[in-house]
């Protein structure tokens, strides 16, 4: 079990707090306007509470991939508006105002430091950036989630120098990702869908040693058809995964885990909003068709799995849900979860984006803002940017 200190933990007051948060924001490619505010929104409650508890806060992100040399101005501004106080951005970390600006913080001022994608030193760990990133800190607060699986100067290289706790962001992700699952309320069911069984294969393992029930959708599913003999037409399959798949249904039968792949699936001889479809059995699939979706038996039955849950973790679509034809299982998946009383944690980035589309996120215990941190958390692996934190 992780048990890593968070802000609550330590005294802030008086100190200034360098804070990794995660405003890595969408733009519009034309105005350069922030197309979304929601992570800005999210991080709040870190930024608040610390304001609130009298810290100097000095904030840090990257935006956009290195080399592209994004400026965070325009989150510079919205926070602005959101805080209602100023927030100044601090874009040449080596000059002598800089040096004055920061040991000139008052408690509660907000200053935000350039994107830290700015140079190549962020994603090569250099430990010269860390220093100087660290500099501008007496406290490191950890609050970025979707970048903690990468160890980054502004993410685990910081930490080599001042006492490093996490936000309120992480620690819920933590909570959700390592307590709810590992300590799980039994019965602990996994749906695991998406595209692809090859970027499952640790998810999969990882959490056959901790499920009662395992629930399979998604493209996944053919592989898994195809190794126990079906036919499965033109629907997409990794035939080299067919003996890993074979290997992890004898694995789930030999630890007692039920391992439930679709009975039934919707097909199409397109993949379009416009494609004929027919309902079959998913492992009688004709030639010339691909299967886009699971059928309504599946629904009815992982339905059933779902009301008995105490604990629920989905990740990966139950079907190309980008298209209105298709999306129906991952809806219904979605509807159950939502309206179930067991503790239900969305991962991944694109079942996040499904449970986003639905408007079902307020519904669900916890929806992972990292989608590959999230999957990495629930492979078992350890999280760089969160390791390096205090024990509690
Ligand atoms: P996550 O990002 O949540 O981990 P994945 O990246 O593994 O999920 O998978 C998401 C993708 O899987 C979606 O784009 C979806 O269209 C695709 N998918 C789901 N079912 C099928 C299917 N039957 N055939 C092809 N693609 C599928
Ligand atoms: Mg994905």
């Amino acid at each position: 079990m992780i048990n890593k200190k968070s802000v609550k933990d330590i005294d802030v007051s008086g100190k200034r707090v360098l804070v990794r948060c995660d405003f890595n924001v969408p733009l519009d490619k034309e105005t350069g306007e922030i197309t979304s505010d929601k992570r800005i929104v999210e991080s709040l409650k870190t930024i608040n509470y610390l304001i609130h508890n009298n810290a100097k806060l000095v904030l840090c992100s990257h935006i956009g991939k290195t080399g592209k040399n994004i400026s965070l101005l325009p989150v510079a501004k919205r926070l602005s508006k959101l805080l209602g106080r100023e927030v100044r951005l601090i874009t040449d970390l080596d000059s002598e105002e800089t040096k004055d600006i920061i040991s000139n913080l008052k408690e509660k001022d907000v200053v935000l430091l350039e994107n830290t994608r700015m140079t190549e030193k962020e994603e090569a760990n250099d430990l010269e950036f860390a220093k100087k990133l660290a500099s501008f800190g007496e406290i490191f607060v950890n609050d970025a989630f979707g970048t903690a699986h990468r160890a980054h100067a502004s993410t685990e290289g910081v930490t080599h120098f001042l006492p490093s706790v996490c936000g309120f962001l992480i620690e819920k992700e933590i909570e959700a990702l390592d307590k709810d699952i590992n300590s799980p309320e039994r019965p602990l069911v996994a749906i695991i869908g998406g595209a692809k069984v090859s970027s499952k294969i640790g998810v999969l393992l990882n959490l056959l040693d901790k499920v009662d029930t395992l629930l399979i959708g998604g493209a996944m599913a053919y592989t898994f058809v195809k190794a126990q003999g079906g036919s499965i037409g033109n629907s997409l399959c990794e035939e080299e995964k067919l003996d890993i798949a074979a290997e992890i249904l004898k694995k789930a039968l030999d630890k007692g885990v039920r391992m439930l792949l679709p009975v039934d699936n919707v097909i199409a001889t397109e993949v379009s909003n416009n494609a004929k479809i027919k309902v079959c059995q998913i492992d009688d699939i004709p030639e010339g068709y691909i299967g886009v979706d699971i059928g309504p038996k599946t629904i009815e039955l992982y339905k059933g799995e779902i009301e008995v849950a105490n604990t629920i973790v989905w990740n990966g679509p139950m079907g190309i849900f980008e298209y209105k034809a298709f999306e129906d299982g991952t809806r219904k998946i979605a509807e159950a979860m939502a309206n179930s009383s067991a503790i239900t944690i969305i991962g991944g980035g694109d079942s996040t984006a499904a449970v986003e589309k639905f408007g079902l996120e307020s519904k669900m215990s916890h929806v992972s803002t990292g989608g590959g941190a999230s999957l990495e958390f629930i492979e078992g692996k350890k999280l760089p940017g969160i390791e390096a934190l205090l024990d509690k």
